[in-house]
């Protein structure tokens, strides 16, 4: 039976936006040492929106905008939102349109072969060009700045990137300062590029993290954490997090994220404020103090 003083702390989280769904969880958090972070909707905001966009070659702005957009009218992913908001309506037409998860797009667009993504998609056609590391420079330069770098490539050419810019949760800082208060040890995970983690890593003084990580990646990373001993959480929003929620001895969904990762977790942070990691931590130290 789950003593009284569970049932409270239950009661008093979710007063405080941190909703958990079983007993099990509030006493398992005390128990917690490292703190597993996604970095795009858990620190960040969510909300991509393109911030620049550079072009190589013959096409021009919003012409690579454009087939792009096409293309991932098609996809569900949040970059993919941002690309369509910006480019508005287009009626350019799709076909043989394959999605390749953690990487990007590619599909026809009118008569023309169309890739959208991250650089290694784009490896196989660009790699070597001028063009290619008089952009990649380009990129570095907007990854520097947080931003994330979406390669698009047309008919086997590079024609551009488009600079999408995700702001970090103001909530964020405050809440990773209480977590290394309470001794806890913070990684960062992102399936974005290593530029863009580095440099949001940085700004918010987390010095373990790993870039272009695969959703079977993050998942195996909190097994072998577990395998050594550790007691995971794992903090996420996206369907790409869901296993690895799954995985960590306790999941924490962003209220703000996808069915699919709220399902997968113990605890939902209403509201998606990370700060809700201390009050789960806190409250469990206090809730275990209680029944012994
Ligand atoms: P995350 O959401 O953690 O950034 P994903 O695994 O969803 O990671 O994607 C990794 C990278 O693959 C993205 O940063 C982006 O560069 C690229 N990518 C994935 N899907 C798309 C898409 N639909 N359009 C453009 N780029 C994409
Ligand atoms: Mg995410």
């Amino acid at each position: 039976a789950t003593p009284m003083s569970v049932m409270v702390g239950v009661g008093r989280g979710a007063k405080d936006g941190v909703l958990v769904k079983n007993a099990e969880m509030l006493e398992i958090m005390e128990r917690v040492d490292t703190i597993v972070v996604d970095k795009t909707g858990t620190l960040t905001q969510g909300r991509p929106e393109i911030i620049a966009v550079e072009t190589v070659g013959k096409w021009n702005e919003d012409e690579v905008l454009s087939f792009a957009a096409a293309l991932e009218n098609h996809s569900e992913h949040p970059l993919a939102h941002a690309i369509v908001r910006r480019a508005g309506e287009t009626n350019r037409s799709v076909s043989d349109f394959d999605s390749i998860t953690g990487q990007g797009i590619r599909g026809n667009v009118d008569t023309h072969n169309v890739l959208v993504g991250n650089s290694t998609l784009i490896d196989e056609q660009t790699k070597g060009s001028t063009e290619r590391s008089q952009i990649d420079a380009k990129a570095r330069e907007y990854q520097k700045r947080n931003a994330t770098v979406v390669y698009v490539a047309i008919d086997g050419e590079l024609a551009g990137i488009l600079a999408i810019a995700d702001p970090i949760k103001e909530s964020t800082p405050a809440a990773l300062a209480t977590l290394h208060d309470l001794g806890l040890r913070v990684v960062m995970l992102t399936g974005d590029a290593q530029g863009t983690a580095q440099s949001v890593a940085e700004e918010l003084g987390i010095d373990e993290f790993h870039a272009g990580v695969s959703p079977d990646e993050k998942l195996n990373f909190i097994r072998e954490l577990k395998n050594q001993g550790k007691v995971v959480a794992m903090a996420g929003d996206g369907i790409n997090d869901a296993p690895a929620l799954a995985e960590a001895n306790v999941g924490i969904a962003m209220g703000t994220g996808t069915g699919v990762a709220i399902e997968s977790a113990g605890i939902t942070l209403v509201g998606g404020d990370l700060r809700g990691i201390a009050a789960a931590t806190n409250l469990s130290r206090k809730t275990m103090r209680n029944i012994r």
